[in-house]
């Protein structure tokens, strides 16, 4: 399938049909649905898609940079020609009566939505495994998982399904995801895309992000989709920069940071190795060096998990069998009906960390886990400041301490999921901006890189990953199958 690039020009240019490239992308959505083992990464296909990719192409190209272009979203992202689940029994069928801007803001440049994509139930997870509607498979081995929770966009990108496609990073969905499926993931800052529409899990660290097979087709969604938007008052009001000429720029000048503390000693030595070849790329690009430490790092995991679980527990109070979620039939009082409905509708994952967030906020507890998780919180993005305000332009980390999971081997251990977002869940903890690009492989499973900026620094952020996209590939032909 030709990437999001390709099929814009294609379109605009006249080469190819309006309705080309949606209908390849149905016909290999619906052919991976016929295989003996689907990767399962739709939840729902909009078959009347076609017809919508057929409006005349405007006179000017330039406002329509995604003209005919395939996406799929991820489906906790409100759509009004397809269902919005949440991966949940509790918004089985659900149709919202309005429209993320996001996903407005996509079709407004001639996107077409194709699919909506599976997930961990509302986004709880990391490796798309708690999911009502099964497992996503991971294309490269569908033994494996897709990671998570966004894993059926980055699986529907990695199979070639669709070129592009829209997920929600809260502690590293994209990221994650796109690492263990060998494509390219962008988590903006905090505030640059609006939430507007997304399905709210844990409202100080969720964004909406993009995947695409390369760095320059994740930046363009982004690009399209940035901007301030009055329905979402935490969306900032600034002026969207130039992401796609900084698509095309060099490493030279860069000074990349290495923190030491996403390093450690015990780290897989095969990801080591790999992070310190894309590390030669871009030295050999023009980029320096230079040590740095992110002394709190250690404190991520258990401040995130307090964090985004206590915001998960007030956000997902709304979902009580009455305004949303199908009544329960039998109850005989309104506290009934709550019980019967929550019961009954939310998934393991989320009825713990419902538990453990109002365990987190409530009286008497409240200081000592919400409240001191806060302080860390401020300690953590502080050390990032302190690195980049010495002179650093951009993190280079591991996106995952391990290469794709089998199915089944960390569902039963939530404290081996947890740990695995170790690398991830600081930039949504700072609100920084985030990126994770294929940097290799560990027999045949891709292994992501992880670049970080400062808050606003998608420019500079877009720009070192493709300097390394770039070269790494010529790395690559110049030494096949290195
Ligand atoms: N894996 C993390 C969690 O389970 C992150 C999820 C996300 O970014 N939505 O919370």
């Amino acid at each position: 399938m030709p990437s999001l690039r390709e099929m814009a020009d294609a379109v605009t240019s006249g080469a190819a049909d309006p309705e080309a490239f949606v209908q390849e992308a149905l016909r290999a959505i619906h052919g991976d649905r016929e295989r003996d083992v689907p990767l399962n990464a739709f939840l729902s296909v909009d078959d009347e898609a076609p017809v919508r990719a057929r409006d005349p192409v405007p006179a000017r190209p330039a406002e329509r940079p995604l003209a005919g272009v395939p996406v799929a979203i991820k489906d906790n992202i409100a759509t009004l020609e397809l269902p919005t689940t949440c991966a949940s029994k509790i918004l089985e069928g659900y149709r919202s009566p309005f429209e993320a801007t996001a996903v407005r803001r996509l079709k407004a440049a001639g996107a077409i939505v194709v699919g909506k994509t599976n997930l961990d139930e509302f986004a709880m997870g990391s490796s798309t495994e708690n999911s009502a509607y099964g497992p996503t498979r991971n294309p490269r081995d569908p033994s494996r998982v897709p990671g998570g929770s966004s894993g059926g966009s980055a699986a529907a990108v990695a199979a070639g399904l669709v070129p592009a496609a829209l997920g929600s990073d809260t502690g590293g969905s994209v990221r994650q995801p796109a690492s263990f499926c060998g494509v390219v993931g962008i988590k903006p800052t905090y505030g640059m895309v609006s939430r507007y529409g997304l399905v709210a899990f844990a409202s100080s660290l969720d964004q909406i992000g993009s995947f695409g097979r390369t760095v320059h087709d994740a930046a363009v969604l982004l690009q399209v989709m940035a901007g301030h938007d009055p329905l979402d008052s935490t969306s900032a009001a600034r002026q969207v920069p130039d992401l796609l000429s900084a698509a095309d720029g060099s490493a030279r000048g860069l000074v990349v940071g290495v923190p030491d503390e996403y390093f450690p000693e015990n780290l897989d030595p095969a990801i080591r190795a790999l992070c310190d070849r894309a590390l030669a790329a871009l030295r050999d690009a023009g980029a320096e060096m230079r040590r740095v430490s992110l002394p709190h790092t250690q404190y991520a995991i258990p401040t995130y998990y307090i964090i985004a679980p206590a915001e998960a527990s007030s956000n997902l109070a709304r979902y009580d069998g009455v305004r949303y979620g199908p009544r329960p039939s039998g109850a005989r009082s309104t506290r009934e009906t709550y019980e019967l409905a929550r019961s009954r509708g939310f998934g393991d994952e989320v009825t713990r960390r419902i538990m453990l967030g109002t365990y987190a906020l409530s009286a008497g507890y409240y200081e000592a886990y919400y409240g001191h998780a806060q302080k860390v919180r401020a300690l953590i993005a502080r050390d990032f400041l302190v690195a980049f305000d010495s002179g650093v332009d951009v993190i280079l980390t591991p996106t995952s301490p391990t290469v794709a999971f089998r199915i089944g081997e960390k569902i039963h251990d939530p404290l081996q999921m947890y740990l695995s977002d170790i690398f991830t869940v600081t930039a949504n903890l700072a609100g920084l901006p985030a990126m994770s690009l294929p940097i290799g492989s560990i027999d045949g499973l891709p292994v992501g890189g992880q670049l970080l900026a400062r808050r606003w620094g998608e420019p500079t952020m877009i720009r070192a990953g493709a300097a390394l996209e770039a070269a790494l590939s010529l790395g690559a032909a110049a030494h096949p199958g290195g």
